[in-house]
């Protein structure tokens, strides 16, 4: 292609809310082998809700008293409830083992406070949903602001809570559980690992809050596919014969059930900010011995992809706001639309395939 040509097509290309930082990340992407989409603001919305939360009377049971003194001391707070605390607009609740009905009396309002109270020092999409849907439990206490907060990537958050005796609580997918307190994970009740897995399996992305190792429950977030998520897939498959990767740090029936929903037949999951790079490089590598290198496009939102959008040919960054993720990118959609990402790819072929 001619300067002439490169420069009409970056300009078309910006109009439409592609900047294209380089004449050779439009040059390598008129010829790409593979492209890595990861999940949760890529495929999906980024905008999870909270569909359903299981908790556990068991688990309960050696929290009571440090709850009720909290309640106690909570000015303005009903002393103790007797109906459950959600609203019949809110998300249901499942309790589990809740036979012994005494025991189970503020769980599930205990379960929103230690759940937002943790949550409300992260700035992850899943802790501004479940942050949310605990300020509309109604009549719950103050939220603490958590001490000692500590964050896991693509693993989970943790804190001290002193209003509640000083436990520890947690909250994560179940590696992090697992990797956190390896011993009490084992013993992790069943019913709620299966509510856990069921949920999974639709799609939902499942978080587990433990206190003190004991698992208290868990919650189910539904983040919408983006209609136009299978579309592109397909033209990406179809029209320019590459091969499409899923890559995300979610679980793995999780990641698999949204994959189907757009056709998407390969998937690594449970990826943390590092092996999301590592994946690209090993895609990156010739297939056979004698071959050239995979040309790879990443296409990614979040921060934690800034690695994987720098190991790849070509990084591209969806939405604004991210701007580390758009520092690592060779070009940035201005929108938060994933189609965009097929009008670049488009007027990239345009200009480098028509006149080969
Ligand atoms: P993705 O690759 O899907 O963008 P992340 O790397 O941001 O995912 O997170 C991966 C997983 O880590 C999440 O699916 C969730 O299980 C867990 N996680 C991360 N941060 C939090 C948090 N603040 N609260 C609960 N779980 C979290
Ligand atoms: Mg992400």
């Amino acid at each position: 292609a001619t300067p002439m040509a490169v420069m009409v097509a970056t300009g078309l290309a910006a109009k439409r809310g592609c900047l294209v930082k380089s004449a050779e990340a439009l040059e390598v992407s008129a010829r790409l082998d593979v492209v890595v989409l990861d999940k949760t603001g890529t495929i999906t919305k980024g905008q999870p809700s909270v569909r359903a939360a299981a908790c556990c009377a068991e688990a309960f049971a050696t929290l009571e008293q440090a709850w009720e003194a909290l309640l106690g001391s909570a000015e303005g707070a009903p002393k103790r409830r007797s109906a459950p605390a959600t609203s019949s607009s809110g998300p249901t609740v499942q309790l589990i083992g809740a036979e012994d009905v005494c025991s189970s009396n503020g769980l599930e309002d205990c379960f929103w406070w230690i759940l937002g109270s943790l949550e409300s020092a992260s700035d992850h999409p899943i802790a501004r949903c479940v942050l949310t849907a605990a300020q509309e439990v109604p009549g719950l206490p103050p939220l603490a602001a958590p001490q000692d907060f500590e964050v896991t990537a693509g693993r989970g958050v943790r804190c001290t809570l002193s209003q509640l005796g000083g436990v520890t609580a947690r909250v994560g997918n179940l590696t992090y559980f697992m990797e956190s307190m390896p011993e009490q994970a084992s013993q992790t009740n069943q019913e709620l690992l299966q509510w856990m897995e069921g949920m999974q399996q639709q799609g939902n992305i499942v978080v587990l809050l433990h206190v003190d190792g004991v698992p208290l429950g868990a919650v189910a977030l539904q983040d919408p596919v983006r209609e136009e998520a299978s579309w592109v897939v397909s033209y990406m498959e179809r029209t320019l014969g590459a091969e499409v990767w899923m890559c995300t740090g979610d679980n793995t029936a999780t990641a698999q059930c949204i994959a189907a929903q757009v056709g998407i037949r390969h998937v690594m999951a449970e990826a943390l900010p590092t092996t999301k790079s590592e994946c690209v490089a090993k895609l990156q590598r010739p297939r056979r011995r004698g071959e050239r290198p995979r040309r790879v496009c990443f296409i990614g939102d979040g921060m934690n992809d800034s690695p994987a959008l720098a190991q790849a040919d070509v990084g591209v960054a969806l939405g604004v706001g991210a701007h580390i993720a758009v520092e690592a990118a060779d070009v940035a959609l201005v929108r938060s639309e994933l189609g965009d990402c097929v009008t670049f790819l488009a007027l990239s072929r345009a200009t480098f395939r028509t006149i080969l």
